[in-house]
């Protein structure tokens, strides 16, 4: 124990903190560094329509593959992006790429209604933010009306000036909200007719458990109602089984995305996905 080790010496971390530590650091600075090496690429996937099989939305997801060779999941090091303050520059690279991407899969004939890039909470608390997204669209020659952006729950649970005109900003644009993740954040859902939400994105571990009893089931069909009730189209992600879509069709859920459609792909691969669909 430190008390053991003698006055003034201060043991107060054991080897497997100081590990988390400096594999914190690591990954901090290696993550400062990625976008100037080039490291970050986006794959897409998308989400259709159970009304007429539409291609709705394409979802970029961020991917990391350093120099070194080693590939970094966004569960682990979006967290320390926001921490670090560096997810601003890579939320900005993440805008650009998606929509220079869409404009052109849309150049190249590809049908899909909008892109949509997720956006952390740290992002949107950003005062430039709301203008960025137009510039960004502007500069990429994607129309706004086509850009959707996936916000958390906790993202939207601050009411503050900034975010109110960056909400103004957007419903002006035709910039489409969606409330990602829904039904993991908090229970408070004032914000959700306070803010122009279009989209309900039901979290996957719901979505994976609807086979597991009626009333889990009746999880997704309250969400699906919640929805309804306030005008909102509602996803389910991680769809992975016919089961599961067969249950959520049932249910009017408007829209899925997973595994059962495709996984995440490269944007080459993706544009032979919509051909193929389309044909
Ligand atoms: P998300 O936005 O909820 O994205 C859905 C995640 O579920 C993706 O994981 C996707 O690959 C995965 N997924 C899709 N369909 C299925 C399925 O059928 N089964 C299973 N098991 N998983 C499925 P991914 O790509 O690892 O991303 C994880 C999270 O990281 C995202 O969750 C999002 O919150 C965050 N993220 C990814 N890219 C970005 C980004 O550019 N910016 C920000 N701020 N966050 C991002
Ligand atoms: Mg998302
Ligand atoms: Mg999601
Ligand atoms: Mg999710």
């Amino acid at each position: 124990a430190a008390k053991d080790a003698g006055r003034n010496t201060f043991q107060f971390y054991n080897d497997s903190f100081y590990e988390k530590v400096q594999r914190r650091v690591t990954l901090e600075q290696e993550l400062r560094q990625a976008l100037a090496r080039h490291e970050l690429s986006l794959v897409y996937q998308p989400t259709l329509s159970l009304r007429d099989g539409r291609v709705a939305g394409i979802e970029a997801l961020l991917r990391w593959r350093t120099t070194a060779g080693d590939s970094r999941s966004p569960a682990e090091f979006i967290p320390i992006a926001e921490e670090c303050g560096e997810i601003l520059a890579i939320g900005r690279w993440v805008l650009g790429e998606a929509c220079r991407q869409a404009r052109e899969w849309h150049e190249q004939g590809l049908v899909f209604d909008r892109i949509a890039v997720n956006v952390s909470a740290v992002q949107l608390r950003d005062s430039q933010f709301a203008t960025d997204v137009l510039e960004i669209c502007a500069r990429n020659r994607w129309p706004t009306d086509r850009l959707e952006l996936e916000l958390t729950e906790s993202a939207l649970m601050r009411d503050t000036d900034v975010l109110r005109r960056a909400f103004d900003l957007f419903s002006a644009n035709g910039i489409c909200l969606a409330v990602d993740d829904f039904g993991t954040g908090f229970s408070n859902l004032a914000y959700l007719h306070r803010f122009p939400v279009r989209h309900l994105k039901i979290d996957r571990s719901f979505v994976q458990q609807m086979g597991e009893g009626a009333r889990l089931r009746g999880l997704t069909q309250a969400v699906v109602s919640l929805g309804h009730a306030l005008g909102m189209e509602v996803v389910a992600e991680g769809v992975e089984t016919e089961a599961i879509l067969a249950m959520l069709r049932e249910q009017g859920c408007d829209q899925a995305q997973g595994y059962l459609f495709t996984r995440p792909l490269e944007p080459a691969a993706l544009g032979t996905w919509l051909r193929a669909q389309a044909g």
